[in-house]
Order: structure tokens, then sequence, then C-alpha cells
């Protein structure tokens, strides 16, 4: 088989700066011995990738005689990317360095109109307010990174259907880009969370993982020798989808009986609502403040932690479905760790000491013996995190060559 020498050397520039990225400071005959690479091409990569100011020199290593070698590190701070999370409650952004170091936060209320043009004006005013804070100035910008709900078109940047705001074919990256002149890429807030935890978080070590978003909806991502794997259409990890009751209450893709109609976020609020409507004994309408419509999840996990009978019940119950969904996963696929993060991992410690249990008994016998359940390590910032580190991909699949020189959108699905 011919190989295209033009493509294996992009590859093999591509390994050089993961190897300085994730092992660095670090030699160059280091290099060169862990990828099996001559030492005249990695010396060829390496001069290439100082000049562009992507690596520096930081110092010399100990000699074991001779000269001392040269210690190369990736420069973090060459470039900054804004990431933002799009999500139902609220929208985050961030701005941070190509390490993955914070430089600057902002969040602001969804709101209840979520009408596109109302919504992608709060988003426009939200990455403003981002970048104003992080102090990083307009040209040291490498882009954007956009996680939402949904399923989507990230090719032409478009929302084909997202449940969680009632959008079908809406232009998101369009308007932003009359906003800012940047590269900018879209990815499923799911996926984005997963690639934030491979990049940044707890599945840095892990090539086949599962994330699993547990927050207003149930979500997932799939990873597979360290990429997502986005199926045919790119629609793959809809785990909140699973139908776990046949003939059970009807959720917002129209099927029954689905894991986020019964145990989601929004599931865990509704059912406590409901309970205390019908006026059974719990504190949680006083930690409402009376106001039954407040109860949220994490006001039913407080209640639970504090043996209020009926939310405990409710998250039992909840927190037995999701067990039995993750471990129909893991049957599946065998993967060698579970992510779990979502805003319902911040609202309840307790999650994880009832959930292990669940899935324990639940999984096949032998089945997926390798994995390990975690919390996930980025917490609120994951999806924006990710979003961005698709960015970072693309600047590092383009050999680091500086800004503008990669597409304007992601063709990864
Ligand atoms: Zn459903």
């Amino acid at each position: 088989m011919k190989i295209d020498k033009f493509v294996m050397s992009a590859t093999n520039k591509k390994n050089v700066i993961e190897i300085i990225r994730t092992k660095g400071p670090i030699h160059k005959a280091e290099i060169s011995r862990l990828l099996g690479l001559s030492l005249p091409t990695v010396m060829k990569f390496t001069d290439e990738l100082e000049v562009s100011g992507a690596v520096k020199v930081i110092g010399k290593a100990e000699s074991s005689g001779g000269k001392c070698p040269e210690l190369l590190e990736f420069v973090s701070d060459a470039f900054y990317i804004v990431g933002v999370d799009v999500g139902r409650n609220a929208m985050k952004a961030v701005v941070m360095d190509l390490g993955g170091n914070i430089t600057g936060k902002a969040i602001v209320k969804t709101g209840d109109d979520v009408n596109p043009e109302v919504t992608v004006a709060r988003l426009i005013e939200l990455i403003k307010t981002v970048i104003r804070k992080s102090k990083v100035p307009f040209d040291k910008l490498l882009g954007m990174g956009i996680g939402m709900p949904g399923i989507l078109d990230a090719e032409n940047g478009n929302v084909i259907f997202s449940p969680d705001f009632n959008w079908e074919n809406i232009p998101l990256l369009e308007p932003l880009k009359k906003h800012f002149n940047l590269s900018q890429i879209l990815i499923n807030s799911n996926q984005a969370m997963a690639m934030g935890e491979r990049w940044f978080g707890a599945g840095k070590q892990s090539d086949y993982f599962i994330c699993i978003n547990l927050g207003h909806g149930i979500g997932s991502a799939i990873v597979e020798k360290g990429e997502i794997y986005y199926g045919s259409c790119g629609s793959s990890g809809e785990v909140g989808h699973m139908t776990l009751e046949k003939d059970g209450p009807v959720c917002e893709c129209g099927n029954h009986g689905c894991l986020e109609i019964l145990a989601s976020g929004n599931a865990i609020a509704l059912q406590a609502q409901q309970a205390v409507h019908d006026g059974e004994e719990s504190a949680m309408s006083q930690m409402a403040n009376g106001q039954n419509s407040q109860i949220d999840a994490k006001i039913v996990f407080d209640a639970a932690r504090e043996n209020d009978k009926t939310a405990a019940q409710i998250i039992n119950t909840a927190v037995e479905y999701i067990g039995i969904g993750i471990a129909n996963y893991i049957n599946l696929l065998d993967p060698d760790m579970i992510i779990i993060n979502g805003g319902i991992v911040n609202a309840g410690d307790i999650l994880l000491e009832r959930l292990i249990p669940v899935i324990k008994e639940r999984q096949m016998k032998f089945a997926g013996r390798k994995v390990k359940i975690k919390i996930g390590a980025l917490g609120e910032n994951a999806t924006s995190m990710g979003a961005a580190a698709m960015i970072l991909k693309e600047y590092i699949n383009a050999g680091c060559n500086g800004k503008g020189i990669y597409r304007q959108t992601a063709s990864h699905v």
C-alpha cells in the first residue's frame, strides 16, 4: 500500500506536538524514542514548532554524559479559546488558554423565552462579556467552540433539532460570525462534555469511556480510541431516550417510559412537586419557601440527605433507573470508565454511593470487568471547555501554524 508522504508527515508532526503537550517538559531524544521516529525527523518538527511559537525550550535536562539535552514544553498561552455551553437553564462561557487554564468566565440565565433571536442575542452578549472579563486581546483568540444540546449539522453550523429549546432548523453559527471574526465550531453539548473530560479532566488516561450528563435531561457521549463515536448521522449516545418502562409516562421525544422522563433532574423535580401537591409529608415545600413550583432537583437531593422520606424515595427510584441505564450501556459497549457529570452530580454527593451498588447488581456477570465509575473532574466547565478543546484539536491537526489556516466550521460529523 502506498502511503501519502505528506499525510504521514502531518501525522508525525501532530504526534510530536501531542507528546510535547501531554508529556512535556521532554527532550528530543525521548520524543524520538517514544514515537519511533528518527532524531533528525523529530528535530525538523521541533524547529518548526519553535519558530511558530507553539513550543519553547524551558531549560536543560540532567545529562547522563555528554551535552545536556534541551527540554521542550508546549506553549499554553500562545493563544486562547472561547468555549460556550448553551444550556436550557443557563448559558456559560469561558476563555481558556491552550492548556485548559481558565482566564475568564461568565454565566447568564437562559430565561423562559428561548426564541432563537432572543437566545442568540443573549449568547452574543455573553461572549462579549467573557472576552472582556478575560482581558485577552482579540488577536490572541484562536476561535470559539459552541456546545449546544440536540441534533446538529456541525458542518453548516445549524441546529437540526433541539428538544430542550424546541428549535428546528435554526442557523446558529451564521449570526455569531457576523459579530465575531473567529473560527467557530458547533458541537453537541454531551459530546463537548466528554471531550472536555478527555482533554483536561477525568478521561485523560482513558481511550474507551462513556460520559453521562445528568442534568435537566439525560444525555451521554461515547469515546472510542480517544475520539467521539458519532454514529452514522451524529446522534449517538441518546441514553436518555432508552426505553425502561414500555407503558411509562410520555417523554418530550414522544416515546413512553424513557430514562429521561423517569430520572432526569427535571423528572425528579416534577415528581417531588407532585408528591407535595398530593399532600405527602415532606420538608421540601418549606425548603422552597412554600412555592412548590420552585422545588428543583437540588432541593430533593438536599432533603434526601436529611432523611426526608418522600425525597429519599424519589431519589432512590431515579437512581435505580439511572443505574439500570448505565448497566445496559456497560453490557453493550464494555468501556473502561463511566464518567458522570452534570447538574445532578453537582447537586447531590449522595448520588454515587447509591448508584454504584445498583450498577453492580444490574450489570451482567463478567461483562465490563475493567469499568470504573467516576465523577467528572471539570464540574460545570466540562461542556464549555470541551467545546473549546475542539478548536485546540483543529490547531494541533493543522501543525500549530497559528491562526486562520484551518476550516471555519468542523467537518467531523
Ligand atoms: Zn424520550
